[in-house]
């Protein structure tokens, strides 16, 4: 395929991941996004290769052992384990940068200068992506311990780590093909893989999400760097597509818990139970209600939002909550799923989990459109959320989450909670709520308290 052909059909693939990127944007349409961004993929690797004439056993090698990796994560990895995925992913995509810029320097050290330095950046930033990735990985899977670590001269040693990288650089540039520029080009390397490191430690297990967004937005510039170094044009685009979405990403959950990045990579956030100084604990009496309790109540109900956390991921709940809700509304109430974009703990986790099953797209409504009618709903039934229904987001200027927008199930005629216990959620914050006038605390895993409200429906009590 001729140069210009083949850029004819990069137009295509890109044209495909935007067209991609844009259907992602709503859940009625993800599906079928995801589908055109892989086609428009596998349409760029087979130009590239029919473009390049290579050596195709170790592409087909390669692409089985990649592919069986994937078929089977697709297959097996759970819903609530994607996120660790997503890191393992990320990490990966690190590392193939970091390699394919090294083997183009390992062939080709007298390139040109301004090249060696971009091929340096792709180099660094893969490699920061590579093991962060990897400590991400690890927080959320437990495999390393999960608390944020934070020690005396972090940001002196980080900013020492971030100079050598720059010197090593520099000198690179000055001196690319010779043995003292291969060992620059190595303490990059190396100085890279430990930055990944020491800048995600600081980092909370519960706040790693917003990290992993970020580190995407790295390996995307990785990508799109390690594009400039062998000069293909897809890599470039697809590249700079993802750098960008991640960093959108990003800025978007920071919004959404109304929290800066600085705060999100250097408070320890959520490691400590918190109440402000000052601050007295929550007024008024918590009333528990029994499953009878909470069937008549929403028996009698003509509307009922459910309002998703992380405990429903927790408890696997979604299945027996959407049988609740056919229930209702064979009851005659209308039923909703309120969508809090933080709930969880990861973006889109209850609008995946409700996916899986079979929750119309039409039941789901958007923080923005529930809240301005709350007073409305008869019966707001919170399953496993804490953080993102706290009042002391709206009304307590000292709570460390004043000002992150939450559903307003206060404002309910009738607010049932799902939970276990009176424990605090991510913020490690007492929640107002439990305690309203309104409010009736269900406790129990929410897949059994839900179980035995599904069972009083069919019994009819
Ligand atoms: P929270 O973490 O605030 O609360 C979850 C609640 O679920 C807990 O209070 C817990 O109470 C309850 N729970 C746990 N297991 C079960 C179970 N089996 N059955 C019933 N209840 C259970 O969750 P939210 O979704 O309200 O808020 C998410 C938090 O995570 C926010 O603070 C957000 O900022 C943060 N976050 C979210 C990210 C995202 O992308 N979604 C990324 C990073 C952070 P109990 O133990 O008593 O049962």
């Amino acid at each position: 395929m001729s140069f210009i052909g083949i850029n004819y059909v990069y137009v295509v693939s890109a044209a495909m991941f935007i067209l991609g990127l844009k259907m992602l944007g709503s859940p009625a349409t993800a599906r079928r996004g995801n589908l055109v961004s892989a086609l428009g993929m596998l349409i760029a690797i087979v130009a590239t290769l029919l473009a390049q004439g290579l050596d195709y056993r170790w592409i087909l090698i390669g692409m089985l052992i990649g592919g069986a990796i994937g078929t089977a994560g697709a297959y097996f990895v759970k819903m609530t384990a994607m996120p660790e995925m997503v890191a393992l992913f990320n990490g990966s995509g690190g590392l193939a940068s970091l390699l394919l810029a090294w083997s183009e320097y390992h062939q080709n050290p007298a390139m040109a200068p301004s090249l060696t330095l971009v091929t340096a950046l792709s180099v660094f930033i893969g490699g920061v992506a590579f093991t962060g990735s990897l400590v991400a990985f690890g927080k959320l899977a437990g495999k390393i311990p999960q608390r944020a670590v934070i020690y005396k001269g972090q940001h002196l040693i980080n900013g020492g780590i971030l100079l050598v990288a720059i010197g090593a650089a520099t000198l690179l540039y000055l001196k690319p093909d010779s043995l003292t520029g291969y060992l620059f080009f190595v303490t990059i390397v190396l100085v890279a893989l430990g930055f990944g490191v020491t800048s995600t430690i600081p980092v909370g297990g519960a706040d790693i999400p917003v990290v992993i967004s970020l580190l995407n937005s790295y390996t995307g510039l990785a990508a799109c760097t390690a594009g400039f170094v062998v000069s293909n044009t897809i890599l470039i685009v697809a590249g700079a597509l993802v750098g960008a979405s991640g960093i959108i990403l990003t800025r978007l959950m920071c919004k959404a818990m109304n929290r800066s990045l600085a705060n999100i990579f250097f408070s320890g956030f959520g490691t400590t139970t918190a109440r402000a100084p000052g601050e007295d604990g929550p007024k008024g009496e918590v009333k528990p209600a029994s499953a009878e309790d909470v069937y008549y109540i929403l028996e009698a109900a003509d509307s009922v939002a459910f309002v998703p956390g992380y405990g429903l991921a927790v408890a696997q709940a979604q299945h027996v909550v959407k049988e609740l809700g056919d229930l209702l509304e064979a009851n005659g109430a209308e039923v909703v799923y309120a969508i809090h974009p933080v709930a969880g703990r990861m973006p889109g986790h209850m609008n995946v989990l409700l996916a899986e099953a079979n929750v119309p797209y039409d039941q789901l409504v958007e923080m923005d459109d529930i809240n301005p009618r709350m007073e409305t709903i008869d019966v707001c039934v919170v399953i496993g959320a804490n953080d993102v229904v706290n009042p002391a987001a709206v009304d307590n200027e000292k709570s460390p989450i004043y000002g992150m927008p939450i559903i307003e199930t206060f404002r309910a005629k009738t607010v049932i909670v799902l939970k276990r216990s009176m424990s605090p959620g991510f913020a490690g914050i007492e929640n107002a709520l439990f305690y309203g006038e309104n409010t009736r605390m269900y406790f129990g895993d929410a897949k059994a308290s839900v179980q035995a409200l599904v069972a009083e429906f069919k019994s009819g009590n």
